[in-house]
Parts: C-alpha cells; structure tokens; sequence
C-alpha cells in the first residue's frame, strides 16, 4: 500500500509500504480520507515525537478486512475512527473517560499507525472499546474526518451549562475555536463571538459563511471593552482559550461575567506553561475553570450526531483535499494562512 512515511524530523516520504494483516482481534481499515492537524503539524517538523512512522487520527475508513475472533464488525462497515485507547479497567476508563485513563494511555497516530497511508490497523483493544464509531453512508468521507477534532471540543463544552447563556466569547479563530463556537451555536448560545488577531483568518470566516454572530480582530479593538458593550456591562457566560497563548487566560477571566466559564482548550507552550492569576477573581466571581483534552466514546457519538443531523455543517470547513502523492503540499497549504486553508484532507 501507499503510506507517508516519517523518514526522519521533517522528512516525509511517499512509500510503497507492506499492507498489514489483521491479527488475532484486529481490524484492517481502508481509508477514505484523512485530515490534516495542528499536532501533525509538530510531529511532521519534528517538535513533537510520535512512536509510529506514520500520522493521522481524523479518519473516516471503512472495514477492509477483520482479524481472527472478531466480532460485532462486519466487513463493509464504515466507520471514523476513535482517537485514544484507554487501558480498559483504570476507573477513569471504567466511566468511559479513557481520554483521562490512568495507565498508558495510547493513540491513533501516536503508538499505532494513522490514516496517512491507503490501510491501517484499528489494534484489538481499539475494536474491544467500541473505537470503530459507525457513520451512515450519507456523510461526507470528508466531514467524517472531522468527527475527531469535534469531539475534542465537544468534550470541552460538556463542562459548560451553555443552553441558557447569552454569549460565549471563543479566543482562537483556528478549526478549533471555530468547531468550539459551533458546538456552542448547536447548543444554542444567545450569541457567539469569534476573536482572532488574524483579519486573514477572520476574512476567512465571513467567506466561508460561518454561523457565527460576531468575528472580532482583537488587536483592532479593546476585547474588554467590547465584551462589556456586548453584554450590557455583564461579561460573557463563557470564554474558551482556542490559542495556545497564556495572556489569553488573564483576559478571559476579565471579559467573564459572574460564575462564568473559562474553559483553558489549548495546551500551552511545554517549556514555559506557569502563568501567575488573580485567584481573587475566581473567589469571588465564583468563576468556573475548566480543562479539556482529546475526547471519549461519547463524545465522538455526539460529534457525529451533530455533523449527519446538519446542526453543525461540515461541508464548509473543509477547505482544500490532496491526493497522498500530494501530502507534502497539503502539509504546506495547511501551515500557510494566505492559503485560506481550515481543514485540509488527505484522500488516499
Ligand atoms: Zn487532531
Ligand atoms: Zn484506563
């Protein structure tokens, strides 16, 4: 089969690669397509490491071929592909929170091969917790693919009581601020405001027509000042850091309106993530502060729902596809703003 294969930090080959035969309670997926990420993005140029050869964890696929003793899969199945694999029996796994598993927690394009490749196996464990997630014929082998970023955001609403709330202020124009501003528009916030120091990005929003009510340069204006206009003097009801920049948790906390929501989505730079906070902001806003990484079964099953029900519409994130001879453009497309790119997808 044809895969893109790591060579080394920064090298990435097109190969003619041994298709893998399922064992003993595996799965052989044939992938349909196969988006690009932020975290691939790191490990393509060597920033972050990865135990595999190759990337790739927002799949739609369809079930090639099943190993010995498999059951409840049928060939034919089409399915995305649910990212971790907890250990099964931690009591983190035990309440279906395997993104939180205690013991080794393991990946799709972290310890096992992802989806940049024409096949890849989905590994016993994997088909033992339900991570083949079924998606009907009807949905977008493209849209499928972003039922694995969707999800993450998913996971992180899921701490915020958000189908009262007025407004909801998302820092992070990228493909997560504005998947996060769409689970937030799904679940019927009042009013959704996307703030970015990017006018590309933001330019980008308006022509791609999100569902979006207000798209905010922040270095144009006073975010304070413009949350506080917005809400007559209240603050938002939550704000959720999409942007891996620290300060943005300082300001959320300042455009928050009483027992509000910060929700802290992004990770933050590995070598310096300390940031000193005013705790008495918290005390006696009684604000809520909430972390959120990767996703869980149930989350994925959501996601899904969202994207074939229409109430979140993939089709228009999807910007630009490239064949697997192409990763290398696709790669470079997803890294440059002017491309106009939010989600680039590989279709093997
Ligand atoms: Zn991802
Ligand atoms: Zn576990």
């Amino acid at each position: 089969m044809k895969a893109a294969v790591i060579q080394k930090p920064g090298v990435i080959e097109i190969q003619e690669v041994q298709t893998p035969e399922p064992a003993e309670g595996e799965v052989l997926l044939k992938i349909e397509a196969c988006a690009l990420c932020g975290t691939d993005q790191r490990v393509l140029s060597g920033e972050k490491h990865v135990d595999v050869p190759i990337v790739g964890h927002e799949i739609t696929a369809r079930v090639h071929k099943l190993g010995p003793g498999v059951k409840g899969v049928n060939k034919g199945d089409r399915c995305a592909v649910q990212t971790v694999i907890g250990c099964g029996y931690c009591p983190m796994c035990n309440i279906h929170r395997e993104n939180l598993c205690e013991n080794t927690f393991k990946a799709i394009g972290y310890q096992f091969n992802g989806g940049f490749a024409e096949y890849m196996i989905m590994p016993k464990a994997g088909v033992d917790q339900g991570c083949l997630i079924p998606v009907p014929e009807e949905l977008p082998a493209e849209v499928g693919t972003l039922i694995e970023p969707l999800s993450c955001c998913v996971n992180g609403m899921n701490y915020i009581p958000m189908e009262d709330m007025d407004h909801v202020v998302v820092f992070g124009g990228g493909i997560i601020g504005v998947l996060n501003s769409l689970v937030a528009r799904a679940r019927g916030v009042g009013c959704v405001t996307i703030m970015d120091v990017s006018q590309e990005r933001l330019d980008l929003h308006k022509r791609l027509g999100l569902p979006v009510d207000n798209l905010i340069h922040s270095g144009k204006v006073d975010p304070v000042e413009w949350v506080m206009d917005h809400t007559g003097g209240r603050g938002a009801g939550a704000v959720v850091v999409a942007a891996s920049v620290k300060s943005l948790v300082h300001l959320g906390m300042k455009v928050l309106a009483r027992g509000g929501h910060l929700s802290i989505f992004a990770g933050m730079p590995k070598s310096d993530p300390i940031e000193s906070i005013d705790l008495n902001l918290i005390h006696y806003n009684e604000f809520n502060i909430h972390g959120a990484t990767s996703s869980a079964h149930d989350q994925y099953l959501t996601a899904r729902d969202f994207l074939v029900s229409g109430k979140i519409r993939g089709e228009q994130l999807v910007t630009h596809r490239f064949k697997l001879d192409d990763f290398d453009e696709a790669v470079r497309t997803q890294a440059d703003p002017s491309t106009g790119a939010l989600k680039v997808v590989i279709i093997p």
